[in-house]
Order: C-alpha cells, then sequence, then structure tokens
C-alpha cells in the first residue's frame, strides 16, 4: 500500500519511518525542503506538493500544526480535495479543533472523499517506538481500511465516536497533562524554596495522591527522570508553542458547549507567557523555568 504523508516534522519523520519499516511505500510532502530531506533518508520517496502526494497513494495521512494549516493542504486550490482520487481515504493524525475536521470531512465527502481525525498521544517517543495511542473518529468501516498504517504507528487504537471526536478526546487529555504539568512544576518550586530535595520529593509523591503520568515521564527538574526533556535542556518532546495551541483548542471547545473552566485558560495563559519570555519552542516542561520564585526582599 503507498501512503502519500504530508507534514514530516517532529512526529511525522518517525511516524513515517515506521511506515516504511512495516513495508509501507511512503510519498512524503513538507514545505520545508530540510525536513523533507530528512523524509527521504528516511526512505520516504519525494513528492512535490501535497496535491501530487494525495493525488498518486492508496491513503493519505497528515501529521501537520494547527487547524488552520490542515484546512490548506486539504481545501486550498491544488490541495488534496482536488488531486486525490474518488473514493480515497484521508487521515488527518494532526492535533487541532473537532469542527475543523467536520468542516474538512464535509468538503471532502461532496468531492466523494472519506476522512478520519485520528490525533496521536505518546509524543516523540510514542512515535519512534511506534507505540502511539491513536484516537479516531469517523466511519468504522473506514477506521479498519486505515487500521494496517495506523498499527504501524501506534500501538492502541481507539474508535471514539463520529468525525471530530478523536480530536476532543485528544483535547481533553491534554487539558489534564497541560494543566498537571504545571502543578507539579509548582509543587517542586515550593518544595525546593523550602531546601526539599527534589528527587526524595518525587518518591513520596511518587507513592501518595498527587503521583501522575506526567511527574513520572515528563519531570520538569532536570536530572530527576533520565528520558524527561528536563534532563537534556528541554529539547522538545512537546513544545511549549503546541500545549499552548492545545489547551486554547480545549478552551474553544468549553465555550462553544458552555461549559465552564477554569484551570485550562490559566494553564494556557501560563505557556503563552512562557512562550513570550523565549520559551516556545522549549518542552513544555520548561514552564517550571519561567515559575522561579521572586527574590526574597520582594513584598509577599
Ligand atoms: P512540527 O511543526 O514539528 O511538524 C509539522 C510539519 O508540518 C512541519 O515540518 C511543517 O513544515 C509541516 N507543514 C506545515 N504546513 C504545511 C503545509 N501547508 N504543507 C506541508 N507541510 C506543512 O509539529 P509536530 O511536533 O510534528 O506536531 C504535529 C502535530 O502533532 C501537531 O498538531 C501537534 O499538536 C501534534 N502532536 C505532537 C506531539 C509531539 O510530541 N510533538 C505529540 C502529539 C501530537
Amino acid at each position: 500500500m503507498k501512503v502519500g504523508f504530508i507534514g514530516t516534522g517532529t512526529m511525522g519523520q518517525p511516524m513515517l519511518a515506521n511506515l516504511v519499516k512495516k513495508g509501507f511505500e511512503v510519498l512524503a510532502f513538507d514545505v520545508v525542503p530540510a525536513t523533507l530531506a530528512t523524509a527521504t533518508r528516511l526512505g520516504a520517496a519525494r513528492a512535490g506538493s501535497a496535491g501530487e502526494a494525495a493525488a498518486n497513494c492508496d491513503l493519505v495521512v497528515t501529521m501537520l500544526p494547527s487547524s488552520a494549516n490542515v484546512e490548506a493542504v486539504y481545501l486550498s486550490s491544488g490541495g488534496i480535495a482536488q488531486s486525490a482520487a474518488r473514493g480515497r481515504l484521508c487521515v488527518d493524525m494532526s492535533t487541532i479543533d473537532p469542527g475543523t475536521s467536520q468542516r474538512v470531512a464535509a468538503q471532502l465527502k461532496e468531492r466523494g472523499l472519506r476522512f478520519l481525525d485520528a490525533p496521536v498521544s505518546g509524543g516523540v517517543g510514542g512515535a519512534a517506538a511506534g507505540t502511539l495511542a491513536i484516537m479516531v473518529g469517523g466511519d468504522p468501516g473506514d477506521l479498519e481500511e486505515a487500521r494496517p498504517a495506523l498499527a504501524a504507528m501506534g500501538a492502541n487504537i481507539i474508535h471514539v465516536g463520529g468525525i471530530g471526536a478523536g480530536e476532543v478526546a485528544k483535547l481533553c487529555n491534554n487539558l489534564i497533562s497541560g494543566s498537571a504539568l504545571i502543578a507539579v512544576a509548582e509543587a517542586f518550586r515550593i518544595g525546593e524554596a523550602f531546601g526539599v530535595d527534589p528527587q526524595i520529593l518525587t518518591n513520596v509523591i511518587a507513592k501518595s495522591s498527587g503521583a501522575t503520568w506526567v511527574m513520572e515521564h515528563m519531570h520538569p527538574v532536570p536530572g530527576i527522570v533520565d528520558g524527561a526533556a528536563s534532563s537534556r535542556q528541554y529539547a522538545p518532546g512537546f513544545m511549549t508553542d503546541l500545549m499552548a495551541k492545545d489547551l486554547g483548542l480545549a478552551v474553544g471547545a468549553a465555550r462553544e458547549k458552555r461549559v465552564p473552566v477554569v484551570v485550562a485558560p490559566a494553564a494556557q495563559q501560563l505557556y503563552r507567557m512562557a512562550s513570550s519570555h523565549g520559551l516556545g519552542r522549549e518542552d513544555f516542561s520548561s514552564v517550571y523555568k519561567f515559575l522561579k520564585p521572586s527574590s526574597d526582599d520582594a513584598p509577599v
């Protein structure tokens, strides 16, 4: 099976590398030539545009930063909607607004094309290991058609519901992980300020009610968890700007359904502030650096 893979960035590269390893032919496109060159070193063939990749494959996969990018790649002139053969299945694995997934799917349907939203969790590590969690919205029959390719990239493939439901599950998950990371960073800043050893504090919390996956795997304090971004100068991982975007999607979804939310908007603003202080392209756990205590003589 030939997969047209559009968006060969941080996540797209290891994902397409796993497709190649599992015997899929991959025709890749990205707007950044250096990124596309890496994809070809990983075994993909190079397409000259998203439309060209979509026109010459059996399955389209997109892995793009934002809703606007997805809309452009699918719906702009010469994009996937105009180029893919009728009946073709398109799988968008980006984290975007569920409403955009539904809009894109509706426009593709008018052209006889099918669409699944299939965002992922598990980060670059999960993408490299082929163990991503993949949450899927759309027709169950379409999921079965995409399943062999998805299984090359992920270990847990969960059908959530209709189109957009995969994105809803993803933004709910990131609302929790993004907010929890800030709680962990705040707790460790307080602990340190009182002279508590962060390793001992970690040992305590790991056995207590505050234990959380983000502390276990993405600990914001350097030197506690070997594989964590904090232990390699906060190289992403998952960029602060992407977490701010995902929390924005969660806040937008809450507003649309009139659900009161307090923690998510506060967390989003903190990531935005961290970004405006130069941490946008570092891992989101770098928000810990932003939460430094003020000087001793500052009024309390
Ligand atoms: P990235 O910015 O590293 O990669 C995205 C790629 O898309 C880039 O190479 C960019 O050049 C390309 N692109 C943008 N517009 C394009 C266009 N019009 N045509 C072709 N290519 C285009 O981002 P990433 O970290 O790979 O994340 C991709 C998506 O996956 C995001 O929605 C993100 O929220 C989500 N995600 C990321 C992680 C992670 O750990 N990085 C984890 C889970 C989900």
